[in-house]
């Protein structure tokens, strides 16, 4: 095989309780990507389409994150891509990360999967350091695993695949405003009162528990988050409304998604998702703000080989 077609999901992160840990994969949202193996060693990106990236591989999240796994496997040859964007970049919908997965995914099946999912993750986080200056797995581990996936200690890595119950679905919106990471995360406090970690920690055993025994009102009951988002939904306009609305209509739980602007709720059924998301709708038709509403089951692969 020397050609490969790859769907790069999208991710949410910092899901409420699971503030900095706890992210899980999209299946109707994501990038597409082409990989071809080339005599020459390296990577070439040939061609972006659906934003102004860079196409220099040392300024792409793409390239950084191959030349990381290509390092790694000390390879005679090397790789072209190109990248179809779908997902905007810092939506807080995991844009860089899905190309940082792809590249690595794609590369290591064009190779006949030398390593295994879970090993391509450090390399996909090199690329994610590119975007945002710090090594974070919590969208690279959804994107390249599927699911929802719990990073339960970076030193040593280890990040744990958790079960997804089958009828969740999610519902995000994204407002086209820029919320700057650096900023989202400049206005959270360096420590927080033991209560506050009390009830974040209790509110992430019960969501982890919830997801394995299919519990959805232990999961809506546990999907809060008194570390982030009390700080970081100021950043957001409607924050409180679309929450409100959110789960007036039925969704489980509602937060930010990654560090905003895109808001995410989890619905059971996707019926409630739709009926979520056309409530969510109104709120921001009220304002002069532009947005995109998404509707999407949770993706249980991660990176799927299209062809
Ligand atoms: P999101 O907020 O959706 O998670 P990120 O903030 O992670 O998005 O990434 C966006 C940043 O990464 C932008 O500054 C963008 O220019 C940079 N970037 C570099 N390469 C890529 C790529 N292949 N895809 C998306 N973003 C990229």
């Amino acid at each position: 095989m020397n050609e490969i077609k790859l769907f790069c999901p999208a991710t949410v992160a910092n899901l409420s309780c699971g503030f900095d840990v706890l992210g899980l994969c999209l299946e109707g949202i994501g990038d597409e990507m082409i990989i071809r193996k080339s005599n020459e060693k390296g990577i070439r990106i040939t061609k972006i389409t659906g934003a102004d990236l860079p196409l220099e591989t040392e300024k792409n999240v793409a390239g950084v994150a191959g030349m990381a796994l290509l390092n790694h496997l000390n390879l005679e040859f090397g790789f072209e891509i190109e990248i179809h964007k779908k997902i905007k970049a810092g939506s807080g919908i995991g844009s860089s990360a899905a190309s940082a997965a792809g590249i690595v995914v794609g590369i290591n099946e064009l190779l006949g999967n030398p390593l295994l999912r879970k090993e391509l993750i450090p390399f996909a986080m090199e690329g994610e350091f590119l975007a945002s200056v710090s090594y974070h797995a919590d969208n690279v581990a959804p994107a390249i695993l599927g699911g929802f996936t719990l990073v339960r200690s970076y030193d040593p890595l280890e990040v744990i695949k958790i079960k997804s119950p089958k009828d969740l679905f999610v519902t995000i919106i994204h407002p086209h405003i820029e919320v700057k990471t650096s900023e989202a995360r400049s206005i959270l406090p360096k420590e927080i009162p033991l209560k506050t970690a009390i009830t974040q920690w209790g509110n992430l055993g019960g969501l982890i528990s919830g997801l394995y025994t299919e519990d959805y009102e232990l999961i809506g009951r546990s999907l809060q988050d008194v570390v982030a988002e009390p700080y970081r939904k100021n950043l957001i306009p409607e924050f409180d409304n679309v929450k409100k609305v959110a789960l007036e209509n039925g969704a489980l739980g509602c937060g930010i998604s990654g560090s905003g602007p895109s808001i995410y709720t989890l619905n059971k059924s996707y019926k409630t998702a739709e009926n979520v998301a056309n409530e969510i709708k109104k709120v921001y038709s009220k304002t002069k703000i532009g947005f995109d509403v998404y509707t999407s089951k949770i993706c249980d692969n991660g990176v799927i080989k299209l062809k």
